[in-house]
């Protein structure tokens, strides 16, 4: 039989997703891959009915449909106040996993480098790959994951053709300030790199944190290439809704990659996805809100646990460091927490560049009810602490 390519050699299926089939297959509380098991608000579920029995069944244009671009253009604006025209500073992919690989394949040529902080959406290392880059990793440092100015200067002077940042933070949970993003531009303006920001987590920021909108920023424009979904805003992450934003110039050359990668998105699931853009600023503030209840929810479960964990000021991940409870490698405790606890997580170690053993990654992007049965099971944890063998047994014996 032939070879298959070598590059597919480097990397592995995702862990996120992986993980996510562990858990369906011994029926656990799937709090690693994150999606939310509520509902996307009920304008969304009427305008898809709808959609249904419109004439939305063939290809949409293939860097998005007119009504689905002109709103989103708008909602952008509404936002972040960065000018938007549809037909010029958009394409529309499939999730922001397509954006990605667009925005990597339109920045790089193959050899390029690109800077990527550690610990990273797994996401980010398999596009540089498959796009030819090479990543240079930047660490963000625990607990508040800053970045080290020096040590980010020593990378740019490495000459990379772009920078990923993602904002709020998967998995760190760390909302990038004003003066950060700031100062990234200023060493992407210096040595001339894109900035590639990944923003799928805009809406769900915790007070006092805020979002900082990159491309708003003095002189982003030209070298911003933003990339961003619907997943997480709308809860609709089956519908696989995303997009790249950037300079007229830069989207031109976009719109070829994501041509010839999938065409397009669901036309009719961008023509219901209007009535979320369309929604009201209370949409947004609600959002926030039912995710700081979330957020508090599962952190009072996890302080039970007596382990310690980050506090994410966005996004909806814990890094929760079990390093007391002493597993060979947090893969290793990942599985036994699926098959033992009935709670799935994601081994710290598929995020991080260095060799890091200590954190499972867990979301709360999930009813209430949800969150706290799975704190009850992750109670447990401690009796790993005491006799590993313990739980093992309680299982066998029928306890759960
Ligand atoms: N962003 C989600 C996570 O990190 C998953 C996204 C995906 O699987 N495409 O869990």
């Amino acid at each position: 039989m032939p070879q298959t390519a070598s590059r597919l050699n480097v990397f592995t299926e995702s862990v996120i997703r992986g993980m996510t089939r562990l858990a369906n297959r011994h029926g656990a509380i799937n709090l690693a891959q994150g999606f939310p098991d509520f509902d996307p608000p009920e304008e969304l579920l009427v305008a898809l009915e709808r959609a249904t029995r419109g004439p939305h069944h063939q290809y949409a244009v293939t860097w998005g449909a007119p009504r689905f671009r002109e709103a989103l253009a708008r909602k952008i604006t509404r936002f972040s106040g960065v000018p938007v025209n549809p037909e010029e500073n958009l394409v529309v992919t499939c999730g922001s996993t397509e954006a990605m690989m667009v925005a990597m394949m339109t920045a790089c040529n193959p050899g390029d480098k690109v800077i990527v902080f550690s610990p990273f959406y797994e996401n980010y290392a398999a596009d540089a790959i498959l796009s030819g880059a090479e990543p240079i990793y930047v660490p963000l440092r625990p607990p508040r994951f800053d970045f080290d100015r020096p040590e980010l200067a020593r990378a740019f002077a490495q000459k990379p053709k772009a920078i990923i940042v993602c904002n709020p933070s998967n998995p760190t949970g760390k909302v990038f300030t004003r003066a950060e993003l700031i100062e990234i531009l200023a060493l992407a303006e210096q040595h001339d790199a894109f900035v590639i920001m990944d923003e799928p987590y805009e809406h769900i920021v915790f007070a006092p944190s805020e979002h900082v909108y990159c491309a708003a920023l003095p002189g982003a424009a030209a070298r911003t290439i933003t990339c961003n979904s619907l997943s997480k805003t709308y809860s609709i992450t089956g519908w696989r809704l995303g997009y790249v934003q950037a300079a007229p110039e830069v989207i031109a050359q976009a719109r070829k990659v994501h041509d010839f990668l999938t065409v397009g998105a669901a036309a009719p699931l961008q023509e219901a996805a209007v009535a979320g853009l369309e929604l009201p600023e209370s949409y947004y503030a609600g959002l926030r809100d039912l995710y700081t209840r979330k957020r508090d929810v599962f952190l009072d479960c996890l302080r039970q646990t007596g382990l310690p964990f980050t506090e994410p000021q966005g996004a909806y991940y814990v890094m929760v460091d079990i390093s007391s409870l002493g597993f060979g490698t947090d893969k290793e405790a990942a599985e036994r927490f699926v098959r033992e606890i009935g709670v799935a997580g994601v081994p710290g170690s598929s995020f991080f560049r260095e060799p890091e053993n200590r954190y499972i990654r867990f979301h709360f992007a999930k009813r209430e009810a949800t969150l706290r049965a799975a704190g009850e099971r992750l109670l447990r944890l401690r009796e790993f602490a005491s006799n590993p063998e313990a739980l093992l047994k309680s299982k066998l014996q029928g306890r759960d």
